[in-house]
């Protein structure tokens, strides 16, 4: 596949600083697609002197005429949309139609809210004798992971973009080919030079110099909660402002007045979306005593029919991670009724979908981010229990709930310590703020929340 050999910076494409590359690998046949280059700090600090310089004049430039720019780089998303769901195809291995729909649909959708949010946007108001200004907090670093690898890389620029910030965005190592086209795609747009930068390369080199450079006034990261935890502390260590989108391992809770069979089959296909690599997946299904086993075998017969159509999960590394998730679970007593560990095809890094169920609180399965095609079913006997094992791990990213009245799942949800709650399967919704309670994360993306985050306030008094 075609790739840039160098880094985007100062609105042109330059020689990275050193010789290494990384290899861009397709998991669904194993080939390598790609090289490209392994930034080091001198990629990473001239991105951030070249980011610095434009800070002024973007962070002044009419929020209007920055609102044309995001809505200009919209459009370039959507004239090249064919392209890049075939490139989020060859590097994150999902299928075709739903890099078309999701990977391209969803960061489309996001960019096109930021074009209007950054034109109607109040970035000054009045609080009594004062005026209150919201301006840009500078330069940000964006550390962004591989699975949802345009999304995730949107859900950051463009809220920075519409503050005034200027950026340096160091993608996913797994997935930099479709960063490569965004920033294609923001040359397009008529971005003016430096206020959007490239540099690919491995976390703890080009990830850690940019968290750690002290030209960057705001880390956006989003990841695992094991580098969210180092990046916080050196952010707190710097006094810099972080915003962190960590894991999850969010629950379904299917209450019995609920549709048992659309909760069920809409769960499913949920966690298995993705090939289950999805922060937000509802990987915990709670279902009451009574209607267990009939939830277990729909749950069954609905993993059963994803078989052929889920894609691999991203790399080697992950596809041993999962299928040790899936022998952990068998060796602490859970009953496997679809899936398993062995691979369902000789080549590619694919994972059956798999449907645990006897699985209680405290297992592993039950607490940890799987990040997999892997969906664990828990046992509940009454609402009080329902709410207790669903707030019972380190995380509170989402979740769902489902009742015969939708008033019913909302007082329910209300008491969920989590920060996103889809009420009867409740559609995605681009400009509802996305975020976590407890360890899965600080601050928040999308809509005018994802805005602030980029935002300081100063206050005048008359
Ligand atoms: P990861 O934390 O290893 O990597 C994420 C990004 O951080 C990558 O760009 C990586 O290169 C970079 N990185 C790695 N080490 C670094 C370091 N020391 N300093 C600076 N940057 C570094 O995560 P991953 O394995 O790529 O992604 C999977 C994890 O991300 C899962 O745990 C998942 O829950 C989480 N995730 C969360 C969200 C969310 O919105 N909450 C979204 C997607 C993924």
């Amino acid at each position: 596949m075609k790739a840039h050999d160098g880094m985007y910076i100062d609105g042109a494409w330059r020689p990275a600083a050193g010789t290494d590359t990384i290899a861009v690998v397709n998991p669904a046949d194993e080939q390598v697609i790609a090289h490209v280059p392994a930034g080091t700090i001198e990629d990473v600090d001239a991105a951030v002197r070249a980011a610095r310089t434009a800070f002024p004049a973007w962070a002044t430039t009419p929020p209007e005429e920055r609102a044309a720019r995001i809505g200009a780089l919209r459009d370039v998303l959507v004239a090249r949309k064919d392209e890049i769901a075939e490139t989020v195809t060859a590097e994150l291995g999902s299928p075709l139609k739903f890099s078309q729909a999701v990977h391209v649909g969803a960061p489309i959708a996001v960019a096109g809210s930021y074009a209007d949010l950054a034109a109607s946007y109040a970035f000054e108001e009045k609080v009594g004798n004062s005026t209150v200004y919201l301006e840009p907090v500078g330069v940000v670093g964006a550390i962004t992971p591989w699975n949802y690898p345009l999304h995730q890389i949107v859900a950051k620029v463009a809220p920075a973009l519409a503050a005034g910030c200027t950026v340096v965005l160091k993608p996913a190592e797994d997935t930099p080919l479709t960063a490569q086209l965004f920033a294609e795609a923001v040359h397009e747009a008529g971005v003016p030079a430096g206020v959007f930068n490239l540099v690919t390369g491995l976390g703890p080199v080009a990830g850690q110099a940019l968290a750690e450079h002290e030209g960057v006034d705001l880390v956006s990261f989003t990841g695992s909660t094991a580098v969210g935890r180092q990046i916080g502390a050196t952010a707190g260590a710097a006094v810099k402002r972080v915003a962190l989108e960590l894991g999850g391992k969010s629950a379904n809770v299917i209450l019995p007045s609920a549709d048992l069979a659309k909760a069920v089959n809409v769960g499913v296909a949920n966690v298995m979306s993705n090939s289950g690599q999805t922060c937000s997946a509802w990987t915990r299904m709670l279902v009451h005593d009574s209607q267990y086993e009939e939830a277990v075998t729909l749950a069954a017969d609905a993993a059963a029919k994803y078989g052929e159509r889920i894609g691999p999960v991203v790399n080697a590394k992950q596809q041993e991670r999962v299928r040790g998730y899936i022998e952990k679970g068998v060796s602490d007593g859970a009953r496997l009724v679809a899936g398993g560990p062995e691979s369902p095809q000789p080549q590619g890094y694919f994972v059956s979908p798999t449907v645990f169920a006897d699985v209680t609180p405290e297992m592993a399965i039950a607490q940890e981010e799987i990040f997999g095609p892997v969906l664990s079913i828990i046992r509940y006997e009454d609402e009080a229990d329902a709410l207790r094992i669903a707030n019972g791990t380190v995380y509170g990213l989402a979740g769902a709930v489902w009742a015969g009245e939708e008033s019913e799942a909302v007082a329910f949800a209300r008491r969920l310590d989590t920060g996103q709650v889809d009420i009867n399967g409740g559609r995605f919704n681009p400009r509802a703020p996305f975020g976590g309670y407890k360890q899965s994360g600080v601050g928040r993306e999308l809509g005018s929340h994802g805005l602030s985050e980029y935002l300081q306030t100063k206050s005048l008094q008359f």
